[in-house]
Parts: structure tokens; sequence; C-alpha cells
């Protein structure tokens, strides 16, 4: 078992569990786990949060930053647009595959641009109703269906993509359906 992995399964043994925060973080190459101090904060240099099995590099300051080449902060790496290519490839196949129970349609994040724009004038990242982490090019996700006429309201959306352990909907609406919208608190149509 490499050390990455071992890394991996102890923070997979500690879910659930809150440590606290001992000590500063040792410089290094680090892969997230749910203890990790960075774990669920926002990465400065692309925007998107910390999860669990990503690759950072700490800095003698603390600083924290993704080094996967599908991250903008990691900057331009080898392969990172055929990286990108071949996730966009798995998760197609994988939809095919994967039966959709209930009405709402499944969206690729590339379709609803909103969900990928970066931090503007101080806004975050759209984040998952559900898990809170931030939508990264490639993934499957459910978006709210209210709308006024054809204007469609609050967006918001829940990651749907468990080829990426991404199990926010299947978890938060196990009946796969949406009464009410979760932001505007109004109901939806059956
Ligand atoms: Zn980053
Ligand atoms: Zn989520
Ligand atoms: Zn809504």
């Amino acid at each position: 078992m490499t050390t990455d992995e071992e890394l991996f399964d102890a923070g997979l043994a500690g879910a659930g569990e809150v440590r606290p925060v001992t000590g500063p973080v040792r410089p290094g190459e680090r892969i997230t786990t749910l203890q990790s101090p960075w774990h669920t904060t926002y990465c400065d240099g692309c925007g998107h949060t910390f999860r669990r099995g990503d690759r950072v590099r700490v800095d003698q300051g603390g600083a924290v930053r993704h080094t996967s080449s599908l991250l903008s902060c990691a900057g331009p790496a080898d392969g990172g647009v055929n990286a990108e290519a071949e996730v966009l490839e798995f998760t197609e196949g994988l939809e095919r595959t994967w039966p959709v129970r209930g009405e709402l349609p499944i969206r690729r994040t590339e379709d609803e641009p909103h969900l990928l724009l970066g931090p503007i004038g101080g806004l975050r990242r759209h984040v998952c109703l559900f898990c809170a982490h931030t939508f990264r090019p490639g993934e499957l996700v459910i978006v709210c269906p209210c709308q006024a006429g054809a204007r469609r309201l609050c967006r918001r959306a829940v990651h749907r993509d468990p080829s990426q352990g991404l199990v926010c909907w299947e978890t938060w609406s196990p009946a796969s359906k949406l009464k009410v919208c979760p932001v505007m608190l109004t109901k939806l149509e059956d």
C-alpha cells in the first residue's frame, strides 16, 4: 500500500470525527483528508474548495494550493487538457450506463456556465446545496427547476455524480423528487 493510500484510508476512517487543528501544517505534498485543516476551505488559486482526495502542496508559509492539472491554480501542466477530456469521456460512459430515476434532468456543469464561474468581486464560486463544495468541470448535477414563466429563478444545484463519488442528490433526496425550491421555498410543479 502506498503512503497516499494510507493517508486516504486514514481520512476515510476518521469520517464524521471532528478533530481540533493542532499546530502548523508541515510543508510538502499532501492528499486532502477529512482531518486536513484546509479540507472544505477555499483555495486562493482557483477558488474551489478542497475536497477529500485532492492533491495539494503546502508551502513554507502554510498556504495550500491544489496540484491537480484540472484546476487552474496548478497552472498549465503537461497533459492538462487531455486529462480533462479523459474525465469527460469517463463521465459520459458512466452516464450512459447509470440509470436515471425521477424526472429532473441531469446536467453537466459545462451546460450550466453559472456554476463554473470563477470568484468575482469577492463573491465565492457556486457551491452544492448538499455538500457545500464547489462545482468543477465535467461534473454531473441536478439544477433546481424553479422558474417564473420562462425565467429560471434560483438556479442552485446539487451534485449527482456517483462516478466521482458525489452522491449528494441521492443522499439529499432519496425519492429523487423536489417538491419545494430549497432556496426560494416556492412549491414546484409535479
Ligand atoms: Zn486550487
Ligand atoms: Zn455536492
Ligand atoms: Zn429553486
